[in-house]
């Protein structure tokens, strides 16, 4: 079976093949940080988590870097308009991206690469682009001279001089409309770093060639980001690092994922129409959110709609509570003289997962994908009642472990919730202990009712009480 992806570059399902064998170098437009991430940007960073912990899955070995864009023009007004220091208010939102990130599960992430760190690889960039004759110096500004690469515009496949005129601040002092720039000269009140162009920062786009440069050399496997990316920003990635390195293509496959809609326009900070990722994990599970996304396929343009989320949520509970059934079935079993594994079990797994891989084959198609888990959460459901041995109580967890891990599902409590709440029912559970060694049984099962009704359930075993998740509402 082989991995078919869409390559914007070619507008075309393709067979993936990594530049080297079973290693994927991958990289993904982060944020910038001058506000809080919406829902919008969940859903991007949600698709690329289930991308990257799905070819870890299948065996690919995966460096995964995503960049924090900590330097820019929306930052500095930002700062300005709240008389706060741009880098201050850069780290603030930094540091909420970050915790919304781990709240969402997103753990495949194995870099996140600062533009404010790489000043000097971006400097060394530029440096090479200008003496090749790619770019050039105008006062403190250096631009990009777009007529120096005729390719430009490949990855689009738009007419750039319409577009620009649109797009692209237009600058007397540019030698073509569409030169971008790559450093950008101080001006009062900004933060700046030296060059050899005098004090100043860099542009957006080379930010991400002089990261992906530094860490993966000229060319990688994977580039993703929302499909509002593609021009003017990765065909600017592509013209940079192209023209620097001499290597072609910078990216082997580039990924856009579909844009998130709200009320019938696009949801963004600039237009104010947007649901935090904070605001809305107050409302609902982060696994609930992730589910909803996964429903779609990430290359949809899709309409937001919370009550999606809602239903999300019943969904996961279903599986969960299939999944934490024979999760304690094996925990409790001790029928270990089974000879093999059940024959209706091993044919409902096969089924099962070849059904699942044969969908994320398929360009990451996680909707049927999980259509394949709910059948066979339906399909396992009734044999929780028929004494299956440890081999196929064994099997169905794994099968329920395996696609869990690739949606970012069916978590233990103490991984979604972090450490304060493991250490919380371990005080609780001390309490409950302390009791029952003095006999005071009343405030023992006091103790495990509560936390029966909160949905989590108790099992006194010899080495002391175990703690499960069960469903709150059963
Ligand atoms: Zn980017």
């Amino acid at each position: 079976m082989v991995l078919r992806v869409y390559n914007t570059l070619s507008r075309s399902v393709e067979g993936f093949e990594p530049v080297r064998g079973k290693r994927v170098r991958m990289f993904v437009c982060g944020p910038t940080v001058y506000d809080f991430s919406h829902v919008g940007h969940a859903r991007t960073y949600l698709a690329y988590d289930i991308i990257a912990r799905y070819l870890r899955a299948r065996g690919y070995s995966v460096f995964y870097i995503v960049n924090i864009t900590d330097i820019d023009d929306k930052i500095i007004n930002r700062a300005n308009a709240s008389g706060e220091d741009p880098l201050l208010l850069a780290d603030k939102f930094t540091k909420d991206f970050f915790r919304d990130m781990e709240a969402l599960g997103i753990t495949s992430v194995n870099l996140y690469a600062k533009a404010s760190e790489h000043v000097p690889e971006i400097i060394d960039q530029i440096t090479t682009l200008i003496g090749n004759g790619h770019a050039y110096q105008v006062d403190g500004d250096v631009y990009f001279d777009v007529s120096k690469f005729p390719e430009y515009g490949k990855l689009s496949r738009q007419n750039i001089e319409q577009l620009s005129v649109h797009r692209i601040d237009p600058d007397s002092r540019k030698r073509n409309v569409v030169d971008f720039a790559l450093w950008k000269s101080q001006k009062p009140g900004e933060p700046a770093w030296d060059s050899p162009w005098g004090k100043g920062r860099p542009g957006w786009h080379i930010e991400d060639t002089a990261i992906t440069t530094t860490y993966f050399g000229p060319q990688y496997d994977i580039h993703g980001g929302g499909l509002d990316l593609v021009f003017p920003h990765h065909e600017a990635e592509i013209a940079q690092a192209e023209a620097a390195t001499g290597v072609k293509p910078l990216v082997r496959y580039w990924l856009h994922g579909g844009l998130l809609n709200i009320a019938g326009e696009r949801m963004g900070k600039s237009i104010g129409n947007f649901v935090t990722i904070q605001d809305l994990l107050k409302r609902h599970d982060p696994e609930a959110l992730r589910l909803y996304y996964a429903m779609r396929h990430y290359r949809t343009q899709l309409e937001f709609d919370e009550g999606g989320v809602a239903q999300a949520e019943e969904v996961l509970d279903k599986l969960r509570s299939v999944y934490n059934q024979f999760k304690s079935l094996l925990e409790g079993s001790d029928t270990t003289d089974e000879k093999s594994v059940d024959e209706d079990i091993k044919r409902l797994t096969t089924v099962a997962m070849e059904g699942f891989v044969v969908a994320m084959d398929d360009d990451f198609n996680t909707p049927r994908a999980l259509a394949t888990m709910i059948t066979y959460a339906k399909d396992i459901e009734p044999y929780a009642n028929r004494k299956l041995g440890e081999q196929s109580l064994g099997l169905i967890v794994r099968t329920f472990d395996y696609f869990g891990e690739v949606f970012g599902i069916l978590r233990p409590l103490n991984v979604r919730q972090g450490k304060t709440f493991e250490q919380l029912l371990g005080v609780v559970l001390q309490i409950r202990e302390d009791a029952r060694k003095r006999g005071d049984w009343k405030t023992s099962d006091a103790i495990r009712d509560h936390l029966k009704s909160i949905g989590i359930g108790l099992e006194d075993t010899s080495r002391g009480a175990r703690w499960y998740l069960a469903s709150a509402k059963s």
